[in-house]
């Protein structure tokens, strides 16, 4: 982990400057970390993908063969500590093996359902004595994990499940209930299920598939993810052991939630991989297949689709690449205040968040919930923005099954449905913000005044256009960002109160300001780093990143416009436009150039070239 990613807090960066030093990027990858991609890589084309038949054709055995293999590659216990069999190595790695193992939409579902919903919770949250038992052999591949939380019932209002808990006169739990849309279900030997004790407090347990009582359904049939098990798992008065409660009872939904900040980071991870996979493919498509007698990526209307979905990739690894440097800065901040172990004889990868103990781990997922829900929400919006223009690319040939553009298509879609849905992810994003900056974790409210009191005041000169060096523009475009989230979120808290948490299309367009304007500054302070230190490409990031900002000016000011119309009428109203059209303004750029610039390097090379 580069030495120089600063200390922050989640949310902070909508109110404090970053400089492009401060900021963890792809290109600060070690040698280590490029071992392992390629590693997994040579593992999705050499043996995955040669199974996806058999994966499709619900062939569990070769899904285990292949879990099998990941345990003896490392990949399944990147983050989990040497003496349980792990390979105790950074975030930036296990978000490396996610992106990595993408390409293969189903068995990166296998995957995620083992490595982040099964063995992650048991590592952050298990007694020493679950640990031993249950992670060396998940690790190993030996067992197959999987999560349930879902019912048919409750999906997203995942709190009120009706699978209850009761202590039998032995000690011992009594699980009745059934679970929904459980992934690895047909073939999981140990699920993580939540039930609530006495019918009141959530908790979750550790659950063999061969204790008496539990059993899977049948295999739904899916839109996609063919190759990936999902399944119900049945609790019929199901024997769990009184040692088998994981954390502690009625704090359920500490497991819960901490899984999936973690787990949905990862997805947004995976969605930047599969953007990746998906670019390259497009773009040597476009170079080979001809029409009227030259290639279409000759075409305008081809290099704008290669340029933005290229842009908008970048963005988005960006924002990646950024989170999971804040996540293993704060782990290292909590190093120095001793409550992570040093050390000093371990592997090259070995940055404070891999001995890290569980707990210090959890809170650092929770600290930065909302730049995860962020990563998640962009990463897969994006992926289905460039595997749609991908088909489109492939015209004719993207909609039958010869093509992977078909397969990637449906895989897709349901990144948008599980890991929490994008629009109850929309809602946390703005929700946790005001939520932090109400209890003063987040100095939000003073900043709103703040702003307030420059937009009231005589405006000051604009600076002369001439005058801007790289990106400098872009920069002072994403400053405006940050005035207009502050603006639209302080006129709603005015506006509302308490009651904000009911006004979900507001909230929503919140949201999409808070995304583009996270992911326009990651995209920018990466392009600046480039240029700083004159990294290969490094014309290349300045065109993606100003592509992605000048593009991200237009959304915010339609989605600020929408939200603030929908809070104030009037002269309230008209005085807030006016104040959003002082401070929004972007000088125009000719994105036009920009985008063919990036799809025909893009082509030139034949596969996603920025980072
Ligand atoms: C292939 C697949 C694999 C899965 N794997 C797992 C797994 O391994 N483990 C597991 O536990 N679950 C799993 N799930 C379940 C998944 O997590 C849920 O489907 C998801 O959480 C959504 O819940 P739901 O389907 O009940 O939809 P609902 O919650 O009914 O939502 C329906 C719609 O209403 C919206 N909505 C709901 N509540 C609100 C609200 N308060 N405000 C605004 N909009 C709202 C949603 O965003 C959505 O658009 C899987 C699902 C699929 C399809």
């Amino acid at each position: 982990m580069d030495a120089t990613t600063a200390v922050r807090k989640g949310g902070s960066w909508l109110l404090e400057e970053t400089v492009h030093a401060d900021v963890f990027t792809p290109e600060k990858l070690t040698e280590e970390h490029r071992l392992i991609a390629r590693t997994t890589e040579e593992f999705v084309a050499h043996e995955v993908l040669p199974a996806l038949e058999r994966l499709e054709a619900k062939d569990w055995s070769a899904a285990r063969v292949l879990i099998r293999r990941c345990g003896e590659l490392g990949l399944l216990g990147i983050n989990v500590p040497e003496e349980y069999g792990g390979l105790a190595l950074d975030k930036v790695s296990s978000l490396i093996v996610s992106e990595r193992i993408a390409p293969v939409a189903s068995f990166a579902a296998t995957f995620g359902g083992q490595a982040n919903l099964c063995i992650l919770p048991i590592a952050l949250f298990g007694t020493a004595e679950q640990k031993a038992k249950y992670l060396p052999r998940l690790v190993s591949g030996e067992l197959v994990g999987a999560y349930a939380l879902s019912e048919s019932g409750s999906g997203s209002d995942a709190l009120a499940a009706r699978t209850r808990a009761t202590r039998g006169p032995d000690g011992d739990w009594r699980l009745t209930g059934e679970k929904m849309w459980i992934t690895n279900g047909g073939f999981a030997d140990v699920i993580i299920v939540f039930a609530k004790v006495d019918g009141e407090q959530f908790t979750a347990f550790i659950v063999e598939k061969s204790f008496p009582g539990v059993s899977a359904g049948k295999e739904e049939h899916k839109m996609g993810l063919h190759g990936s098990s999902t399944t119900p798992i049945l609790l019929q008065e199901a024997r769990v052991p009184a040692a088998n409660v994981l954390g502690e009872i009625g704090r359920g939904h500490k497991v819960a939630l901490n899984t999936l900040n973690f787990g949905r980071f990862k997805l947004g991870g995976m969605s930047v991989g599969g953007c990746r996979t998906a670019i390259g493919e497009a773009a040597r498509y476009a170079a080979e297949r001809r029409q009227f007698g030259q290639p279409i990526a000759a075409f305008g209307a081809i290099r704008h689709k290669l340029g933005e979905m290229t842009a908008r990739t970048y963005a988005m690894e960006s924002v990646a690449y950024r989170t999971v440097g804040l996540i293993e800065a704060y782990l290292a901040g909590s190093s120095a205040e001793g409550r992570v172990a040093a050390r000093p004889d371990g592997p090259a990868l070995a940055g404070p968040s891999a001995s890290a103990d569980g707990h210090a781990v959890a809170q650092a997922f929770e600290e930065f919930a909302i730049e995860a829900s962020i990563t998640k929400v962009g990463g897969t919006e994006t992926l289905d923005y460039v595997l749609d223009e991908n088909v489109q690319i492939h015209g004719g040939n993207g909609f039958v099954k010869d093509y992977s553009a078909e397969r990637y298509y449906r895989d897709a879609r349901v990144n948008r449905i599980f890991e929490g849905t994008n629009e109850i992810n929309r809602l946390l994003i703005p929700g946790m913000l005001v939520r932090r900056g109400v209890k003063g974790d987040l100095p939000l409210v003073a900043a709103a005044k703040r702003l307030q009191d420059e937009l009231l005041a005589p405006s000051s000169p604009a600076a002369r256009l001439d005058e801007a060096g790289p990106l400098d523009e872009e920069a002072r475009a994403v400053a405006a960002f940050k005035k207009v989230a502050l603006m639209v979120l302080g006129t709603a808290m005015q506006s509302y109160g308490q009651k904000l948490s009911d006004e979900q299309e507001v909230l929503s367009y919140a949201a999409d300001i808070l995304i583009d304007t996270y992911a326009a500054e990651s995209a920018v302070l990466r392009a600046r780093a480039a240029l700083a230190g004159r990294y290969d490409h490094a014309d290349l990031h300045q065109a993606a990143a100003s592509v992605f900002a000048n593009d991200a000016a237009q959304r915010v000011e339609h989605a600020a416009r929408s939200a603030l119309a929908a809070v104030a009428d009037g002269d309230t109203l008209r005085t807030l436009l006016a104040a959003l059209r002082r401070v929004l303004k972007v000088a125009p750029v000719n994105t036009v150039a920009l985008r063919r610039r990036l799809a025909d390097a893009t082509v030139a090379q034949g596969r996603y070239i920025v980072g």
